[in-house]
């Protein structure tokens, strides 16, 4: 706290100094949208009003994660009775839970940092969990509620979102996985994988496919898609380059749209 004497008002006034960092003053530059697609094995397909697509794959992650969930299972199945729980079975929850958590905050920040140099200002986050119960099958169910954690992660994509001046709204995308962006049919198209194909010709990465759905729901997209950049987490990086992403070829990434 440091005292000045104001001359005009003829008062002391007090002056608490305030660090505020570069990332507090940030605002967006333009007033572009995006739309995330969460799931589990892919963690999040987004696609932006400016035309960018981005991929953030998960079946490494999740794999680590449910051969602890099995090492944990085991452990537990030789613990004496009358015991739940172990030093070792604690320590492997730990490491199981810091591991998610940390992928999940390098996201966060990865995936806001680019959508903020494409002067994103709003992104719409799916809300998975009208649609869990109906369509998504037991396992993909349970793939998403213990390891995504979808409500962590949303809440920490808003507090990242906060820090760039960025606004993250929860929406209802029910059925936009399965909906044809070429027909809109959404009782004809089947999903193998990742791809999503429908008898009118259609075929595209579903995630994306459904992430682009998403956005055309919340607004207008007249800018064609760029080629998608897949992002592939290293234990401390995410990081991607462009380049087209299974059962996707482009031929021209200046006019290709997902699938098309
Ligand atoms: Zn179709």
């Amino acid at each position: 706290m440091e005292l000045f004497y104001d001359e005009q008002a003829q008062s002391f006034r007090a002056f608490q100094p305030v660090t505020v960092g570069d990332s507090r003053l940030a605002q967006p530059l333009a007033s572009e949208e995006a739309a995330l697609d969460i799931g589990a094995n892919n963690l999040v397909a987004c696609t932006t009003t400016t035309g960018q697509q981005y991929l953030y794959e998960g079946r490494d992650l999740f794999d680590r994660f449910r051969e602890t969930t099995r090492e944990i299972a085991r452990l537990q199945s030789l613990l004496e009775d009358g015991r739940y729980s172990s030093h070792r079975i604690r320590r492997l929850y730990d490491r199981r839970t810091k591991r998610r958590d940390h992928a999940q905050d390098a996201l966060a920040r990865n995936l806001i940092e680019r959508l903020y140099d494409e002067g994103v200002s709003t992104v719409y986050a799916g809300a998975l969990t009208d649609v869990l119960d109906t369509h998504w099958s037991v396992e993909t169910n349970a793939k998403t509620h213990n390891f995504w954690a979808f409500r962590a992660f949303v809440n920490r994509l808003a507090c990242t979102a906060e820090e760039y001046g960025m606004s993250v709204e929860v929406r209802s995308e029910a059925w936009t996985s399965q909906e044809c962006p070429n027909c809109g049919s959404t009782a004809e198209t089947t999903r193998h994988r990742d791809t999503l194909t429908c008898p009118c010709g259609f075929e595209g990465h579903a995630d994306l496919v459904a992430s682009e759905t998403f956005l055309r729901r919340q607004t207008t997209v007249t800018r064609p898609m760029a080629r998608p950049v897949c992002l592939k987490w290293d234990d401390h990086n995410w990081s991607g380059s462009p380049r087209s992403v299974p059962n996707e070829e482009h031929t021209n990434p200046q006019v290709a749209s997902v699938g098309r």
